[in-house]
């Protein structure tokens, strides 16, 4: 009778430590998806590659230039070790009755994060350049800052760095001493080939509460995503001078920008934040540039960054451009459209992790085809969802706003 009990005890104990593995295992976690009926009316922007984003980009900048007058069309180079087909593109269409205000639609400074920031610029190419709101309101497309990135499915450049922690044109950033960043640099830069079953993975949700509760929640927030300049391999790394395209952008952002009394930024990105949910983040600003800012943004959350998620940066792109634009008012804006539920503890160790395993696989290689599989499916789906519903919702949310956003632009 003792050894009947003993044994069921150890049968629950297995048990409890099988659905433990389970819940915990890196490859078990997938977010509920939004309740969104798709539709090919939005679907239809979305591209599978960078070669066809690109081209649909170029084919509407194409069709837009016969329709309107002095627009600009063109592109740079992005040199890399093995290709010669990797470029920025831009595309300009002033205000066509007199200069009010520029908006810079850029994306793609992560790489991966390219296929929606390209799927959104082409909706808004497509429905909402018209007469009527091109009258005193002009537009610069920038397309794949990151072309690298987007075509090999990296957050990074070719130089494994961030262009959001990158952007400057003073070299002094890239001096900067990020201090809570050794406190955590063995959880987040593993050495070795990625074995998504190593106990290290299954106990990653463990390990990282354990930071967690030692070091608290934004504290490590903070050490993490701010950016890093000492580490050239490690993830958030910031790099050691300014990346090509960074200094290759500015002359085209000064030529366009002139003569605009207002010029707003409006950068597109994918993966932080509630899932199918359209985030915003501004740069801290000011009370003018807040005001701006929220008469802008009529009826939308603006997160000022008072929350307890919140976590400041350096060397971002909206606020390098900042920089470069000097004779107008400028209004910084990320769009942030959420995957992974990055909001919630279980959400932001997961998406933490998979951003991790792809880094560490890229330097130190995969134990298994599986493992490099697994990851590479997690790594793009945390940045480019493949659910047709959350790809509608983000259409149908930035048709929304664009209309609001524009309407009030138009009127400042
Ligand atoms: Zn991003």
């Amino acid at each position: 009778m003792k050894k009947l009990k003993i044994a069921l005890i150890v049968v629950i104990i297995l048990i409890a430590m099988g659905l433990t593995w389970a819940t915990l295992s890196y490859n078990f976690y997938s977010p509920k998806d939004v309740n969104t009926k798709p539709d090919d009316a939005s679907l239809k922007y979305f591209q599978e590659s960078y070669n066809e984003s690109r081209e649909a980009f170029r084919t509407s900048a194409v069709l837009l230039s016969k329709k309107f007058k002095n627009t600009y069309q063109g592109s740079f180079q992005v040199p890399a070790k093995n290709d010669k087909d990797l470029t920025v593109d831009i595309f300009y269409i002033p205000a066509q009755k007199s200069k009010k205000g520029l908006i810079i639609f850029s994306s793609g400074i992560h790489g991966v994060e390219g296929y929606t920031g390209s799927a959104v610029s082409h909706m808004i190419l497509e429905e909402f350049m018209t007469e009527e709101n091109l009258a005193t309101t002009g537009f610069l497309f920038i397309h794949g800052m990151n072309p690298y990135g987007f075509k090999n499915n990296r957050r990074v450049t070719e130089n494994n760095v961030d262009l959001n922690r990158n952007s400057s044109a003073d070299d002094v950033l890239y001096k900067t001493i990020n201090t809570g960043y050794p406190a955590v640099i063995d959880l987040i830069n593993p050495q070795g080939k990625v074995n998504t079953y190593s106990a290290d993975n299954i106990f990653f949700e463990l390990r990282a509460i354990g930071k967690i509760v030692r070091a608290s929640m934004p504290v490590l927030r903070q050490a993490i995503l701010q950016g890093q300049y000492q580490f050239p391999a490690g993830v958030y790394y910031g790099g050691a001078a300014a990346e090509p395209q960074i200094k290759n952008i500015a002359p085209f952002i000064k030529q366009y920008s002139t003569g605009y009394p207002f010029v707003m930024n409006i950068d597109l990105h994918t993966g932080y934040g509630e899932r199918g949910t359209l985030h915003l983040f501004p740069n801290p600003a000011d009370n003018k540039i807040k005001a701006l800012t929220e008469r802008i943004f009529k009826g939308y959350n603006i997160d000022w960054g008072d929350g307890k998620d919140f976590y400041t940066t350096t060397g971002d792109f909206p606020g390098y451009l900042e920089k470069l634009i000097t004779g107008s008012t400028y209004i910084p804006m990320t769009f942030e459209y959420g995957t992974l539920n990055s909001q919630t503890t279980i959400g932001s160790i997961k998406s933490l992790q998979t951003t991790i395993l792809e880094n560490q696989g890229f330097n130190f290689g995969y134990k298994s085809d599986k493992d490099k599989i697994a990851v590479e499916k997690n790594f793009r789906e945390m940045y480019f969802p493949s659910s047709p519903a959350w790809r509608t919702k983000v259409i149908s949310d930035s048709r929304v706003i664009t209309k609001i956003f524009l309407k009030q632009f138009n009127g400042l």
